[in-house]
């Protein structure tokens, strides 16, 4: 291997100790580690892993997050994490390990991007580059489920404005950052109207700020139809947390293969880099494993770390590699992990001549929460309660009469739905119901309530027989109804 001044240059740069997290994971995840650590110690970086255990072993030790208590202190220490894919233990009373390392160390932001290589890695859509920012602690992965009834299961979804003001000021500085030209955000707004919508709000607000970057809205649905079909219409896409998951899935393979895609998760004082794909146990011991996705998660996080320039000495020497057909099965090629590493190590200090020349990327910086929270408190008002019952009966009517024999004050019934949609007033005979019924209750007209008057109610009808299993308070915030409208009302 002989370097230029330039690349000298760099490596002088790095001889400074290296200090970072590591975690060798489950399945491929210790061999795509060793070729990973090969390349970046081949890079001369001078690399000082603390090793944390994380995954199967520690979950079969009874660690239900897949985690030791004193992993918290190497992970925060360096700021720094590496990890490989973990195997999660399927069936009750495991927490993901991913979910919580990224919720535990407020890592909100996950950046995913996905580049083709063709025609070295074969692909329907050649050029394609996007990069996918997710946010990563909220929606439906707050992991707050509960079961209701004999048959009804819930999951809270859950979005806050300041999480979406986080996520998307994020993305937006990362696009004018990296020169990026368009913004795509993606959500269900026309669903969920107040969640989704808040985040597709807040992306119109802070768009305002980046009027250089052009900027457009989705619906999911046809957004991954689109990706699948027409990636290179998007640039970056900013999303919700698992339109973001399935999105960058759907991407990483379209562009050649999920062994290939880096993935980093950022929060204001920690950060995490791994590949996209998972613990792979059906190959895991054969030395067969794509070691790409997770040394280009290494590069990322030299980024990160102001190690630019060795990022940028790996990638050229994996690009050069590819271009000329190194390639691990996945890829179309035959090599196994460890000759697949020794090929990109052999090239270190050479440029592609095809694929970009990688260049220093800015470090992927995070506004601090504490900076980034301008929710301005809002005037709350008790306007009602949705009191959610458990009912075998199934009539609608019955139900109704029911809560309606129970003399409640303040209050009256307006509406019952079931699974969202209504049933009562005036039932449609077609509607097929389970044992959920959620039942609305408003202040009358001109009577001013609390929401201690309103938990008072619901106790009422709960000594009268009712089988309340929760209640949900209605308000309005600055005279705007804070509640969506039942499916029908
Ligand atoms: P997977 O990503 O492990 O494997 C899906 C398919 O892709 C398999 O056929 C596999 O052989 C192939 N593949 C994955 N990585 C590859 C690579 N580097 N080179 C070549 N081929 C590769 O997904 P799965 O099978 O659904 O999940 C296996 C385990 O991984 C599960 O326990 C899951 O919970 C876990 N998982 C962990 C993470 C993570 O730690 N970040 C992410 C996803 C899944």
């Amino acid at each position: 291997m002989t370097l230029s001044i330039l690349e000298r240059s760099v490596v002088a740069s790095n001889v400074a100790p290296f200090e970072f997290a590591l975690a060798h994971g489950d399945g491929i995840g210790p061999e795509i580690m060793a070729a990973t650590l090969s390349v970046l110690e081949a890079a001369e970086l001078s690399l000082a892993p603390r090793e944390i255990a994380l995954g199967e072993q520690l979950y079969r030790a009874g660690h239900s997050a897949g985690v030791a208590p004193e992993s918290w202190a190497a992970i925060e220490g360096t700021g720094l994490l590496l990890k490989a894919p973990i195997t999660t233990p399927l069936g009750g009373g495991v927490k993901s390990l991913n979910v919580t390392m990224r919720k535990t160390l407020g890592l909100s932001a996950n950046i995913r991007p996905s580049v083709a290589y063709a025609p070295y890695v074969p692909t329907h859509f050649p050029g394609m580059d996007v990069i996918i920012v997710r946010e990563n602690e909220e929606d439906l992965y707050a992991g707050i489920e509960d079961r209701q009834t004999d048959d009804v299961f819930q999951c809270l979804k859950l979005v806050s404005r300041s999480g979406c003001e986080r996520i998307i000021r994020y993305a937006f500085e990362l696009a004018r950052a990296q020169n990026r030209k368009k913004i795509t955000c993606v959500t269900k707004n026309n669903i969920m109207k107040l969640t989704d919508g808040i985040f597709a709000d807040t992306f119109r607000t802070i768009g305002q700020d980046y009027p250089e970057i052009v900027q457009d809205h989705m619906i999911v649905d046809i957004a991954a139809a689109r990706l699948a079909t027409d990636p290179h219409r998007f640039d970056v896409i900013v999303t919700l947390n698992l339109y973001g998951d399935i999105l960058s899935d759907i991407a990483a393979e379209v562009a050649g293969s999920v062994g290939l895609a880096p993935s980093a998760n950022i929060g204001p004082r920690a950060a995490m880099f791994e590949a996209i794909h998972g613990s792979a146990p059906d190959i895991a011991g054969q030395d067969i494993a794509n070691p790409s996705g997770l040394l280009l998660a290494a590069c990322m996080m030299l980024d990160h770390a102001g190690r630019g320039g060795a990022a940028c000495l790996i990638r050229n020497a994996w690009s050069r590699a590819v271009e000329e057909g190194v390639a691990t099965r996945d890829m179309g090629g035959r090599l196994g992990t460890r000759a697949f590493a020794s090929e990109v190590i052999a090239r270190l200090g050479e440029e592609p001549r095809k694929i970009k020349i990688a260049k220093p990327a800015p470090p992927l910086e995070i506004v601090h929460p504490a900076d980034a929270i301008t929710v301005a408190p809002a005037q709350r008002e008790c306007v009602g309660i949705d009191i959610f019952v458990q009912d075998r009966a199934l009539d609608p009517n019955l139900l109704a009469a029911a809560l309606r024999a129970v003399p409640l004050g303040a209050f009256e019934l307006k509406m019952i739905t079931n699974r969202g949609v209504k049933v009562w007033p005036d039932p449609n005979p077609n509607t097929i119901t389970t044992d959920h019924w959620r039942c609305r209750f408003m202040a009358i007209q001109g009577i001013r309530v609390t929401r201690t008057n309103a938990i008072e109610m619901a106790l009422l009808l709960s000594r009268a027989g009712i089988d309340v299993v929760k209640t949900e308070g209605l308000y309005t915030f600055d005279g705007s109804p804070g509640f969506s409208l039942g499916q029908g009302q």
